[in-house]
């Protein structure tokens, strides 16, 4: 399962990353029955639908980036795209103790180094200096709404850097002008492609951060919710 997913994704297969990547499966099917992590249990799906999902990410991020997945959840994309990726400096972020307490020790069990896992909430560190306009890359998976996840994510990000929001099929890009405007982001491609072997049409939304966060992003959860940009 392992190395037909590293293949559809086109990711060089190693004896290391083959090795790591099936510790991280059987840690996290382990886990999952006691904490629920993940819907998907099966092999033959964790494979295509979380492994390899966030493998076809890879060749969009350079080499040696800082990257922070917003909404990490049981490390996807961020944990599998470290295990292909030991050059990246990787921050696991999710709202969830549960979440990040499985991450931590996914981490240490693999062994890897330049990786973390914070728990807390994107808009809260986006306030924060040590995390704001800080990260090369932000990059995200089935967490919200585009113009939320914006709001959310880009603050993140410094100028010059990159998020990537893993969407499905729906193009959510037109109600996004407004989201993008106001937090100094700039639409730069949508990637649409099919999931190898899948019927799961898949996109990614790549937009570039061109200046520092304005000060009033983001706002606390509650007013983004009541008046979404
Ligand atoms: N990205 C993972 C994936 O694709 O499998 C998890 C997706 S899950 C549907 C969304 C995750 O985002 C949850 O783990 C949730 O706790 C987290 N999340 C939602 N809002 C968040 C926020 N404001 N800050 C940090 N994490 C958040």
């Amino acid at each position: 399962m392992v190395v037909k997913a590293l293949e559809r994704a086109c990711v060089e297969v190693s004896p290391e990353i083959v090795r790591r990547t099936i510790l991280f499966v059987d840690y996290l099917k382990k886990v999952n029955e006691t904490v629920n992590l993940t819907a998907i249990t099966d092999d033959e799906t964790i494979g295509t639908r979380h492994l390899q999902d966030s493998w076809m990410l890879h060749p969009y991020i350079p080499e040696r980036s800082t990257m922070i997945d917003v909404g990490s959840g049981a490390g996807f994309p961020g944990l599998a795209l470290k295990i292909i990726r030991p050059d990246l400096d990787v921050t696991l972020l999710d709202s969830v103790r549960k979440k990040t307490d499985f991450l931590e020790s996914a981490i240490a069990l693999l062994d890897l180094r330049h990786a973390r896992a914070i728990h807390g909430r994107a808009e809260e560190l986006g306030r924060d200096y040590s995390y704001r306009d800080h990260f090369d890359i932000a990059v995200a998976r089935a967490v919200t709404a585009l113009p939320t996840l914006l709001e959310l994510a880009l603050p993140l990000v410094k100028p010059g850097g990159l998020l990537i929001a893993m969407k499905g099929r729906d193009d959510e890009t037109p109600e996004s002008v407004r989201a993008l405007e106001q937090l100094k982001g700039r639409l730069e491609e949508v990637v649409s492609y099919e999931l190898p072997d899948t019927d799961h049409a898949r996109s990614f939304v790549i937009v570039r951060k061109l200046l520092p966060t304005p000060s009033r992003y983001p706002r606390r959860m509650a007013a983004i919710k009541k008046n979404p940009l």
